[in-house]
């Protein structure tokens, strides 16, 4: 299976090969289909196993399609710690590139005023640590109502860490429509009820 066999475009692909990623991972070549094609999906894998590609390159795929005016940001990937949103983001910036697509980073331990520049310059996709992405939509530096896609990575370490009530509150300004997705490296009763109030139909993927 290659990358065009996925169904990404070729802008896409180009860019995978640019990046030197030869052919897709099992959670790629899992993920990628359902989510070009819209649905929720929740995906029982570990840090290494390209989940980022798996979530990333068909959520960028599917912006290109929106047509009209749909308002930004239209894409949200929550992520535990700042060094994995920082990961993220290097993604988002490499690969969105290639599609003309932006991103703005939202993580604690930096400055928001820079933060709130970037917010300024619409984004299409924002990459944010819970507690940063409360502050900002506390200060009213930004809406979510405009959400279409969600994304909670390693979504078990963020309820390890307590980020539950933050999720709870950030998904309560999200709107309904959107499409969700879940990574995580375990499935515990407690990932098993996350996703029962964020999922809608999903298909589980575990690798
Ligand atoms: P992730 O699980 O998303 O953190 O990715 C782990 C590492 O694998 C990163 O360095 C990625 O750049 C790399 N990677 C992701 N997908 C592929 C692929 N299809 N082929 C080769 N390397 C990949």
């Amino acid at each position: 299976t290659s990358f065009h066999d996925l169904g990404l475009s070729s802008a896409l692909c180009e860019a995978v090969k640019n990046k030197k990623w030869q052919e897709p991972s099992a959670v790629q070549q899992k993920a990628i289909p359902s989510v070009l094609e819209g649905r929720d999906v929740m995906a029982i894998a570990q840090t290494g196993s390209g989940k980022t590609g798996a979530f990333l390159l068909p959520i960028l795929q599917r912006l290109t399609q929106e047509k009209g005016k749909s308002g930004f940001p239209l894409a949200l990937i929550l992520a535990p710690t700042r060094e994995l949103a920082l990961q993220i983001f290097e993604n988002v910036e490499f690969f969105g590139n290639s599609v003309s697509k932006s991103g703005a980073l939202l993580i604690g331990g930096v400055s928001p005023v820079h933060q709130m520049k970037a917010l300024q310059s619409k984004p299409d996709i924002l990459v944010a640590t819970p507690g940063r992405l409360l502050d900002h939509i506390r200060q009213q530096n930004l809406s979510l109502d405009s959400i279409k896609y969600l994304v909670l990575d390693e979504a078990d370490r963020m309820l390890d860490m307590g980020f539950w009530p933050d999720i709870k509150k950030i998904l309560s300004h999200c709107s309904q429509k959107r499409q969700s997705l879940l990574f995580s490296a375990t499935l515990s009763d407690d990932i098993h009820l996350l996703s029962q109030s964020l999922l809608r139909k999903p298909l589980l993927i575990e690798i």
